[in-house]
């Protein structure tokens, strides 16, 4: 029997939300979103200075970020539109942090601007940074260590194979050639593996930092201020998927912190984390309603919502859960490819999905989409972006970001003249 997963609204209130709304939208449950960043908060506690940024990139929405913004978190951007929304929001210098790659100098230099703590990329960002903009007094590095990252001899990413961050030595070298160009305050960053469904990520992560944090103190004698553990940490897509515990990872860093770096004399080492899915992918979903139904040689179910709307299954083979409102209890007794209306075959929210028999007008709810959802979202076949509403923890609605129209979709071509020709 598999664990359900239940939507964090009953259809009565959907069907509520929907007569005022069209569907397809993307509907967030702040309750979820502030109880979720308390927690983060509450299990990091030990650490003096812990802050969670947020990376902006999973769901770049201002009425999302003030609400993060307000439980304590930090933003993390990574481009140029990211940083001036965040400023917009409210965040200011230090709750910024900029962890870019590929870099241009405009972005260099609006980070510069807002004071936001830049984390580099690549050695040869040095001169680059030094060239567009200037040196900060703080600076951090981001790590990579090549190879197989690997817990308990499972291997969980590549990043040998990844385009970020500097190897080991060149860790060592951008220190030295930081301090000669003044850095003061030393962070350290790395992010070894995505959507991580085990509470041992981080920890183990948080070793091999603090063991390099260590070694770089001792070899240049840096002050290593801060260590940024990055995103990663996963949400269970499936049913039948254990959850993370955050309280049990929190205690798992804890004691790589006691064992590592207090004995080196880093246990003033301020903790920082940018993690998006965890944060925000449960307390999302996209709604959408059946428009047709087809039987070819399988079971089709079109919905308003297509790809444009939600990329991960189509580009990831992502699994996302789906709740047809109202037939919570009723039998899945049925097969369904669940798909949208894109020119697209890889168009499918659920391939050969088991569920409950589904009439046109049904109500879906797509669970896990609070994150990487809205924000990978995009206009192939001419499809608009919908609107995104929050659920208030009063149990009113608000629109906080409005569909697009088809205004939008042209705005970037001249058209004067050509939409008003009554
Ligand atoms: C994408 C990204 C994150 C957030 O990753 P999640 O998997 O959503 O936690 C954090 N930091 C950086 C640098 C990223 O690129």
């Amino acid at each position: 029997m598999m664990a359900e997963k239940i939507p964090f609204v009953n259809k009565e209130k959907l069907e509520e939300i929907a007569s005022q709304y069209a569907t397809p939208f993307y509907l967030y449950d702040e309750k979820g979103i502030r109880e979720t960043a308390r927690r983060v908060n509450k299990a990091f506690s030990w650490n003096n200075g812990f802050k969670e940024y947020f990376a902006v990139k999973a769901t770049p929405t201002p009425g999302i970020l003030k609400i993060l913004h307000e439980e304590g978190c930090g933003a993390d951007c990574s481009s140029y539109t990211e940083l001036i929304m965040a400023d917009a929001v409210g965040f200011k210098g230090d709750e910024i942090m900029f962890s870019s790659n590929d870099t241009p100098a405009e972005d260099f230099q609006l980070a510069r601007k807002l004071n936001a703590t830049i984390n580099l990329d690549d050695i040869t960002h040095i001169d680059f940074l030094e060239r567009v903009a200037d040196i900060p007094d703080t600076v951090c590095c981001r790590f990579n260590p090549g190879g197989h990252f690997a817990i308990a001899n499972n291997i969980m990413d590549n990043p040998g194979d990844a385009k970020y961050g500097m190897t080991r030595e060149q860790l060592t070298e951008a220190y030295k050639r930081l301090m000669a160009k003044g850095v003061k305050h030393f962070g350290l960053h790395a992010f070894l593996a995505s959507n991580t469904v085990t509470n041992d990520y981080y920890p183990e992560l948080a070793r091999i930092l603090f063991k390099v944090a260590v070694e770089l103190k001792e070899e240049t004698g840096a002050s290593i201020e801060f260590i940024n553990l990055s995103g990663g940490v996963g949400i269970a897509y499936r049913p039948d998927q254990p959850e993370n515990d955050i309280m049990e990872i929190g205690e798992g860093v804890r004691q790589a912190f006691e064992e590592v770096l207090v004995p080196a004399g880093l246990g003033n080492v301020r903790l920082y984390t940018e993690m998006g899915r965890y944060m925000l992918a449960p307390y999302g979903a996209l709604v959408s309603r059946v428009i047709h139904q087809k039987h070819i040689y399988k079971e089709y179910i079109g919905l308003d919502a297509c790809a444009a709307n939600l990329m991960r299954p189509a580009m990831y083979g992502s699994y996302h859960h789906i709740t047809v409102m109202g037939k919570e209890n009723a039998p899945c007794d049925h097969m369904y490819d669940v798909t949208g209306g894109l020119c697209e075959n890889n168009d499918k929210f659920a391939i050969d999905r088991m569920l409950p028999e589904i009439n046109i007008g049904d109500l879906v709810f797509i669970h896990d989409a609070g994150a990487h959802g809205f924000a990978m979202g995009y206009n192939y076949n001419g499809k608009l972006r919908s609107a995104e509403l929050l659920l208030k923890e009063d149990g009113s609605v608000e629109m906080i970001r409005r569909a697009e129209t088809p205004a939008d979709y042209f705005a970037t071509f001249d058209f004067t003249g050509l939409f008003n020709r009554d």
